[in-house]
């Protein structure tokens, strides 16, 4: 059996959330009350992600003021600049950014800006893709992210886009090694309908927001909108789960197959990844699959994707 991470590594789980905005950009409550928000919730971190462009005078939101025990931020901001496919401005979130990150240059195109974060020490997330309409191509000239937002809250609570999978399952059936983060993208204009919805759980010997950033960009963590996976381990075909209880476990990868056990309060599963490879005009095994578990009133977890040729015996990062 192959535990795989982050579940398998030391430290704990810390929950956070990396998209949020205040009135430093077009949210409606001050940066403190957005902060005292989500550590009201259980949250363990969370970050202000205010629109960078000129209109807000380039927001990176100083929020160190507002770490307190047991409680700590991230700072970043929200990335804008020319042009998606359909013509309209990139949304990319940059987490672990510089206080004094630099404006965006005239002619500074989104994978350029996207670039120029990364530089600077950010985890990179292409933002609400089915909200943004990005196509595959899209996703992949932005090619210093680290993630795909696969679920932002926000969108859909607002329009019924907030569904990222599409980009990331294409992207990964393109080799890209992405990971996934789901978000809220709160601006609390409707109370808080927009916020507390989607997070992630991310694995780090401590809260320190150095030690966060590493394992985010490290993938170490998972992405929530309620459930809790606790292990997941892989043997030959079986895939082996532990989560809080859900009623749906399923696995899918690169293809329409999916392999999975429902039930009442399932705690624990096994998959047989051959399956995956079952059926009609399916070409063999995926090298990539990805859990997702669904609770009773049809909330979420995902791991992040799990490339299989990284857990094959003597292949295994330590
Ligand atoms: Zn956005
Ligand atoms: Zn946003």
């Amino acid at each position: 059996m192959v535990d795989i991470t982050p579940f398998s590594l030391p430290g704990k789980f810390w929950r956070g959330n990396l998209h949020t905005h205040s009135t430093l950009s077009d949210g409606l409550l001050a940066p403190n009350k957005v902060i005292e928000a989500y550590k009201n919730a259980g949250y363990d971190f969370m970050m202000l992600s205010e629109h960078f462009i000129g209109h807000y005078d380039w927001p990176v939101a100083d929020t160190r003021f507002l770490r307190s025990n047991g409680f700590t931020t991230i700072i970043g901001a929200e990335l804008h600049a020319p042009e998606t496919s359909v013509g309209e401005l990139w949304h990319i979130v940059a987490a672990g950014l510089p206080l004094d990150f630099a404006p965006c240059g005239e002619d500074e195109t989104g994978p350029e800006l996207a670039r120029r974060a990364a530089r600077a020490g950010a985890f990179i997330g292409i933002a609400h893709p089915a909200w943004s309409q990005l196509t595959v191509a899209d996703g992949h000239s932005i090619d210093s992210a680290h993630a795909v937002e696969i679920y932002n809250h926000g969108c859909a609570v607002e329009n019924d886009r907030g569904n990222g999978w599409y980009l990331l399952d294409q992207m990964l059936n393109n080799g890209k090694k992405l990971n996934a983060f789901a978000t809220d993208d709160a601006h609390f204009h409707d109370h808080d309908r927009d916020a507390f919805g989607g997070w992630v759980h991310v694995k780090a010997e401590s809260p320190d927001p150095q030690d966060l950033l590493t394992a985010l960009k490290s993938g170490n963590y998972y992405s929530s909108q309620g459930p809790q996976i606790h292990s997941v381990s892989i043997s030959g075909d079986q895939l082996v789960i532990e989560c809080s209880p859900v009623d749906i476990i399923s696995v899918v990868g690169g293809t329409s197959r999916s392999v999975k056990q429902s039930g009442r309060s399932l705690s624990k599963a096994t998959l047989d990844l051959a399956r995956l490879a079952e059926g009609w005009l399916v070409p063999g095994p995926s090298p990539w699959i990805r859990v997702t578990i669904k609770d009773a009133s049809g909330n979420c977890a995902w791991t992040n994707p799990i490339w299989r040729n990284e857990i094959e015996p003597g292949n295994i990062a330590s």
